[in-house]
């Protein structure tokens, strides 16, 4: 990977040979955050318009702030986009974390060009806005600033409890603009869940998370996902993550099981490998059409996961059929809530 041949801290016309050569600021390491390194980029552009996006569905807009994720998920989709950067080994992708340091500045720029339609911009659909960088380089709360100023529409996914330091900002936002926010929590098993997202928040600062963000007056969902087969898909797992997210007043719940495309799989086995041998040869048949778990297998965990929803009071957000995530309030598609409540129409 050539971005490793850099000096830390060196200027940026001492890093020969580097195809993006004009976009770095520097490297860093410190020691609050052993083993990873920081590259601060000068971003050109800080809008992403969705690759593919199909006409009436959400989220034709995205923002990055970050490139690779700390939270260093195994079954992170994200992964392999680690490669465009040139970072060869998928390891990289959970300790070379690009850091766009003039996202706000250029945001700004971006929301004030008259071709501008304020459509919703999503956060978290590839890397984690709320990773543990953002502690340090607080890029988040101007970018939700410059959002709403302008009157766009934000929805926000994260699996970081660092959320809770914005939610008075997003809580003033949403008194102007649509926000959508969800918690990732896939897994509830603390053990597990420190091997397979080792860089993450526990479940529990999590929920705590959601509550807080319900306790001022948000909206705030669960995507209980990816589902993991075999590791989180008993009765007994999927009842106590969803006693838990009850417990918290989530919105809606959202799920669906693991989906491991080409890049993510060959990972997530080497982990299945190291971790849980005797599930390599279930997971080999249960993905060997692709990368997805069979229809049959996803009608089963329906089967099993619905009644419980049921019994919790908890209502499944709508899906949308076209590109998988939840339909968003930032979107103004009608969405259930949680029971209890009546579907709402935002
Ligand atoms: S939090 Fe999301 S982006 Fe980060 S590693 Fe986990 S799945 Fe990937």
């Amino acid at each position: 990977m050539r971005w490793q041949s850099q000096q830390l801290d060196a200027p940026t016309d001492a890093l020969p040979g580097l195809a993006r050569i004009h976009d770095l600021v520097r490297t860093t390491r410190t020691p609050e955050f052993a083993g990873m390194t920081f590259y601060e980029v000068r971003a050109k552009s800080a809008l992403n318009r969705v690759p593919g996006h199909v006409p009436g569905t959400p989220y034709r807009w995205t923002i990055n702030p970050y490139r690779g994720c700390s939270h260093a998920c195994v079954y992170c989709f994200a992964r392999p986009t680690h490669r465009f950067l040139e970072f060869d080994d998928p390891a990289a992708f959970d300790a070379d974390v690009v850091v766009k340091v003039n996202l706000a500045e250029v945001l700004r720029a971006e929301l004030h060009r008259r071709s501008w339609r304020r459509e919703p911009v999503a956060l978290g659909t590839n890397t984690d806005p709320y990773q543990r960088a953002e502690g340090r380089y607080r890029l988040m709360p101007d970018v939700l600033s410059a959002l709403a100023d302008s009157g766009t529409p934000i929805s926000l996914l994260t699996k970081g409890s660092l959320l809770r330091r914005d939610l008075s900002l997003l809580a003033q936002a949403a008194e102007r603009v649509p926000v959508d926010l969800a918690m990732s929590v896939a897994v509830l098993d603390d053990d597990l869940q420190q091997r397979v997202e080792p860089g993450t928040p526990s479940a529990t600062a999590r929920l705590a998370t959601v509550r807080a963000a319900r306790d001022a007056g948000l909206e705030c969902g669960v995507f209980l996902m990816p589902v993991l087969p075999y590791l989180t898909d008993s009765v007994e797992h999927l009842g106590r993550a969803l006693d838990a997210i009850a417990a918290a007043r989530a919105s809606y719940v959202v799920w669906t099981a693991l989906y491991l495309k080409p890049g993510v799989k060959a990972w997530w086995v080497s982990w299945l490998q190291r971790e849980r041998p005797d599930l390599v040869a279930r997971y080999a048949r249960l993905y060997a059409e692709g990368a997805y778990a069979p229809k049959a297998y996803r009608r089963w965990l329906a089967d099993r996961i619905e009644p419980l929803l049921a019994e919790r009071g908890l209502v499944r957000g709508a899906v949308d059929s076209a590109t998988g995530t939840v339909r968003s309030r930032s979107t103004g598609i009608v969405r259930a809530v949680a029971a209890g409540g009546q579907p709402t129409l935002f």
